[in-house]
């Protein structure tokens, strides 16, 4: 996409939010940053180009977890700058590449002369929902699309709903209770039931020499992470709300 298209996509969603300048330039200039230097993630060591028109799931939820980060430390440059950042790999996903890129460049002229559907950015915002897993969603249901408008109208759209999502900072009620609960079932009954079974399913199957204990012991382990996954689930949305460890 375009530089041209990611800024006034910004300029929407800016607008919307009503960023006083800094912020609105923070953001701004994160939209467009992942072209100006291709990123590198990882250590210095080992690290490696972000494929820019690949760009995976883990770029985009690395920057989206460092921009929520900044905005519960009330780092609120840090945290546009990094939301900016995370909507330019989402915008690209939503444009086409085409046969060998040949169609490509002449669909990201059409796209460059579009206004931004203001509908798209407040039905985008209406529709957020403040998690990860919401975030992490709507990244996967961005396709590559061919026809401009339409493309326009995803990016706009999944765009503000991802920036809504990452700003919004008010805890649902009941979050640190419905956690503490999970987290009681998850140290006193899953966790050791998963892996008193498996011990006995070991000493059993080397008594008898037999796998069969073994392999039982196993199915029960498994039902016992599969009722911990709310758990899961859980925890990560308490540190995306900054509760953990408190
Ligand atoms: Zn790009």
């Amino acid at each position: 996409m375009k530089w041209r298209s990611h800024i006034s996509i910004g300029k929407a969603i800016a607008d919307r939010l009503e960023l006083p300048p800094g912020e609105r330039k923070a953001f701004l200039e994160g939209l467009v940053e992942p072209d100006r230097h291709k990123e590198r993630i990882g250590s210095q060591r080992r690290s490696y180009r972000v494929g820019h028109h690949h760009p995976s799931h883990r770029t985009f939820m690395l920057h989206v977890w460092i921009a929520r980060r900044s905005f519960l430390r009330n780092d609120r440059y840090q945290g546009y700058r990094h939301l900016g950042m995370a909507l330019h790999y989402l915008q690209d996903r939503s444009t086409s590449k085409g046969l060998l890129g040949l169609t490509h460049s002449r669909r990201e002229e059409a796209l460059a002369k579009l206004d931004v559907p203001e509908r798209a950015i407040v039905l985008g915002m209406q529709g957020a929902v403040s998690s990860p897993r919401f975030v992490s969603r709507s990244l996967a249901l961005t396709k590559p699309l061919k026809d401009p408008r339409e493309v326009m109208v995803q990016a706009s759209f999944r765009s503000a709903a991802v920036a809504a999502a990452v700003v919004d900072l008010e805890r649902p009620r009941g979050l640190r209770q419905r956690y503490q609960a999970l987290h009681r079932r998850h140290s006193l009954i899953l966790l050791p039931a998963a892996i008193a079974s498996l011990a006995i399913g070991l000493s059993l199957s080397a008594a008898m020499a037999s796998p069969v204990p073994l392999v039982l012991s196993a199915g029960v382990s498994l039902g016992a992470i599969v009722l911990d996954r709310p758990y899961v689930h859980l925890s990560r949305l308490v540190e995306w709300y900054g509760l953990k460890g408190r």
